[in-house]
């Protein structure tokens, strides 16, 4: 069975005071919550914070971005290895935001992700087609291509890790879902790349998140489609009580 995964993005938003802030209220009432994993992605500076606030609890905290080396001189630029040493368990890789504002390709996709593995980290890899692909109807060939070269040179012990997050582009920051059934049709042809490359045992088991404008009143049909496995939440993962009705769904 694949445990939901309800992931918050919260991109370059908040303070410490304010992410401290923000477990206090959600902690108490999420404490028990068992069915489903949940991961808070929450930028750099943040973490320490973040570390503190949860130590203990069921929430797994998250990076939103690595580089590929363990060091070195690249000003600016995160590696698996620090995430680590300040508590992540998982980390964002491939966000269309770093695809589309800082020059991320399928090729950096899979150096990063095989980075995240590398240190000890979940990635949350994710892959989706823009407008005018989905307009072109090329929808599928873009989620196999992204797939594809994301999982290159991957062992099946290491892909057993990685989570996939569907994210339509159109559908991010913009409160256009698409709609179940197109998501679900999405991550039938997701899991059917994973299933030709990386075999039936790791596509079976590989948790595919659904991310676009997701919102307390879309989780529920969303996650009832046998194809979702959880949520990767940007904009309503900013608030306690939305986020906390998600993972409530
Ligand atoms: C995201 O940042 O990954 C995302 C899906 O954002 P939103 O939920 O705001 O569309």
């Amino acid at each position: 069975m694949r445990k939901p995964l309800i992931a918050a993005n919260w991109k370059m938003y908040k303070t410490p005071a304010e992410a401290r802030d923000f477990f206090a209220k959600l902690l108490p009432i999420v404490q028990k919550h068992q069915r489903d994993e949940i991961v808070v992605c929450a930028a750099g500076p943040l973490l320490p914070e973040c570390r503190q606030a949860t130590a203990g609890s069921n929430i797994c905290l998250g990076g939103q971005n690595l580089y590929w080396k363990d060091e070195g001189a690249f000003t600016g630029e995160v590696s698996g290895p620090m995430l680590k040493a300040v508590g992540c368990t998982h980390v964002i890789v491939g966000h269309s935001e770093r695809r589309q504002y800082f020059g991320e390709t399928d090729e950096t996709v899979n150096l990063k992700l095989k980075a995240a593995l590398k240190a000890g980290l979940i990635p949350i890899v994710c892959v989706g087609e823009v407008l005018e692909e989905r307009e072109a109807g090329v929808t599928d060939d873009v989620l196999r291509r992204q797939c594809s070269i994301a999982f290159r040179e991957l062992s099946s012990d290491d892909a057993k890790r990685i989570v996939i997050a569907y994210e339509p582009v159109w559908a991010i920051g913009t409160g256009r879902t698409a709609t179940p059934v197109v998501a679900n049709a999405a991550h039938i042809t997701i899991r059917e790349e994973a299933r030709s490359i990386l075999g039936a045992e790791v596509a079976n088991g590989l948790r595919i998140l659904y991310g676009g404008s997701v919102k307390p009143d879309n989780i529920k049909e969303l996650m009832a489609q046998s194809e979702i496995d959880g949520a990767l939440v940007g904009g309503a993962s900013l608030d306690t009580l939305a986020f906390e009705k998600i993972i409530q769904y």
